[in-house]
């Protein structure tokens, strides 16, 4: 199978693909990036990844690398030339190529690359699997509803993650309420049957795109979001538990810091949305949502 890349306009063989030295987005992490699935030959929720892409970029006064057009067009001749169906594409803009100067440079253009990743979306076994989840302390900035590629800290809690076997990091804050996941948005179902997730106010998290989603597929489907934040204590005890993002979709979270969730097996409702999201992302002739920044 080939594997192409993408490199500033170029399609060039994936084991070719190089940044400069002085690229800032590997010195500084002065860098935004999106990940976005491609199921059965759809880009799932690509209108809202670009929305956010462009609200990063904005946020840190970097510019759009190309147009939203000319970057649709790549990422479609990246799937052509890659010959994938299931996938991920990664796509990462950086504030270009400068002699090292903490300051922006006055002139260059940025930096945009794209990767393509084989993936598989076996959903049987995905709600199948037992997926846990630990918490850490959330050690990140403040801006957090950019989606930079300074995931140091994000690395450190998947690294505490994978060390005892969970596939997640559940982040926290210092009063006790989860923030998110290590590269996911954490959600629990209380006794009621109500979704309950984080507020976006205050940057403390990431504003996810299939959250943005979730919250529009839901209103329609009468389930009913809280946004408020939730302790670990209340997770513990949750009915059940789930994350959302783009490379896991909706993934039940069964076991947190050891202690078994509802029955331990993927629940009913996070069954559903991961079904509703499911229908909604891979409808050709669906409406996209329009991710929304506030
Ligand atoms: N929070 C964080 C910290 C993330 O890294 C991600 C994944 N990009 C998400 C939430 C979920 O966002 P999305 O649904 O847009 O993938």
């Amino acid at each position: 199978m080939p594997r192409i890349a993408y490199v500033n306009g170029r399609y060039v063989p994936h084991r070719e693909a190089a940044v400069h030295v002085e690229d800032r987005g590997f010195q500084f992490a002065d860098s935004v990036y999106e990940v976005i699935a491609l199921m059965g030959g759809k880009l799932a929720d690509e209108v809202g990844h670009l929305d956010r892409l462009e609200r990063s970029l904005k946020e840190l006064r970097i510019a759009m690398p190309r147009s939203r057009r000319a970057m649709q067009f790549a990422i479609r001749e990246m799937v052509r030339r890659n010959r994938i169906r299931d996938g991920m594409i990664y796509m990462q803009v950086t504030r270009g190529t400068a002699p090292r100067d903490f300051k922006f440079p006055s002139k260059g253009a940025s930096t945009l690359v794209m990767t393509l990743y084989p993936a598989s979306y076996d959903i049987p076994a995905r709600k199948a699997a037992v997926k846990k989840a630990v918490t850490v302390p959330d050690i990140r900035w403040k801006r957090r509803d950019i989606k930079t590629t300074a995931l140091i800290a994000q690395v450190l809690a998947k690294q505490a993650a994978a060390e005892k076997g969970a596939y997640e990091a559940w982040m926290v804050d210092d009063k006790g309420y989860v923030t998110e996941g290590s590269s996911s948005n954490a959600w629990i179902v209380d006794k009621k049957g109500n979704l309950i997730t984080r507020p976006t106010a205050n940057n403390t998290i990431l504003k996810g795109v299939t959250r943005s989603a979730l919250q529009a597929l839901c209103k329609k489907e009468k389930i009913k979001i809280v946004e408020r934040p939730f302790t670990v204590a209340e997770a513990y005890k949750a009915k059940e538990a789930f994350t959302s993002s783009a490379v896991a979709l909706i993934a039940p979270v069964v076991e947190i810091d050891g202690k078994k969730i509802g029955n331990g097996k993927a629940g009913d409702l996070t069954c559903k949305v991961l079904d509703l999201y499911m229908d909604y992302a891979t409808d050709e002739h669906r409406r996209q949502e329009r991710w929304n920044p506030k």
